[in-house]
């Protein structure tokens, strides 16, 4: 069996317990306005033109994101990081793009972890069907699990799907007493409003067994990636938010009784 994926990152810090391997998955049905990797929407590999400069020449060349990979050579290589797992108390974290969509393949990657003893994180957007869910369930150790807007329409707005079934997967997962770390994007004028703070916080203190939410300030980095893949970066004026705002945030989150880290 093959899956698709557009980039390893090892020894990643931030994407679970531990010193990590972050695998990113290609493709994502949702379409962010300030998604920071627009390369990773596409479900297939992509072509594009990579234009470098030497002594104020520029030199094109054509590369491609995203290959095909079997489930024995993504597992040989999550094995070769086994040692630093087992130091850190780390593991593997399975990102995207979004890795619901290649829910097959994730199901044997992770059956193969388990079998290793290998520590395993799924970071998902939570747009899959309930069963989707609960069978990833069964195998990983952790979900990241992004929470963004709680607004149906302006869900649908901002990320192209809506939240309805996200909402619904997430309290499957609370109510099963799974491992989840929320993470939420935090967006000025969009996730980042004192409306959405105040239902986020509400949703927040109907879970009854998680407790734990990352926040990930906004920046503005990717406006290069969005020219390259000829995607409309509708965010490309926005400014990030300033640490005291973050903090002001954390401390909202904190006072429902949430343990709340910025970065994720
Ligand atoms: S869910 Fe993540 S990868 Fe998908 S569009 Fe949104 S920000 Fe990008």
């Amino acid at each position: 069996m093959e899956g698709t994926i557009f980039d390893i990152k090892h020894f990643a810090v931030h994407d679970g317990p531990g010193i990590r391997q972050t695998i990113f998955f290609k493709g994502c049905p949702l379409r962010c306005w300030w998604c920071h990797n627009p390369e990773s929407q596409n479900p297939k590999p992509e072509k594009y033109i990579r234009t470098n400069k030497l002594d104020g020449k520029e030199f094109k060349k054509e590369t491609e994101i995203g290959y095909r990979v079997t489930i024995e050579e993504l597992f040989q290589t999550i094995q070769g990081d086994k040692i630093f797992f087992e130091e850190s108390g780390g593991g593997v974290t399975f990102s995207g793009g979004e890795p619901l969509l290649q829910a097959d393949f994730l199901y044997k990657i992770l059956g193969l972890c388990k079998n290793d003893g290998i520590h395993s994180c799924v970071d998902t957007t939570g747009f899959a069907s309930l069963r989707t869910i609960q069978r990833i369930a069964e195998l990983t150790d952790c979900f990241l699990y992004d929470i963004k807007i709680t607004d149906n329409n302006l869900h649908e707005k901002f990320t192209g799907v809506p939240v309805h079934g996200i909402i619904e997967n997430l309290k499957w997962l609370d109510q099963n007493n799974k491992n989840v770390i929320l993470r939420f994007p935090v967006i000025p004028g969009i996730t980042y409003t004192k409306k959405n703070i105040t239902k986020i916080k509400l949703l927040l203190q109907s879970l009854k067994n998680i407790n734990q939410i990352d926040l990930l300030p906004y920046h503005n980095i990717s406006n290069g990636k969005y020219n390259r893949f000829k995607i409309e970066n509708k965010m490309k004026d926005t400014k990030p938010l300033s640490d005291e705002e973050m903090l002001k945030i954390k401390t909202e989150f904190e006072s429902v009784g949430f343990k709340v880290g910025i970065g994720g």
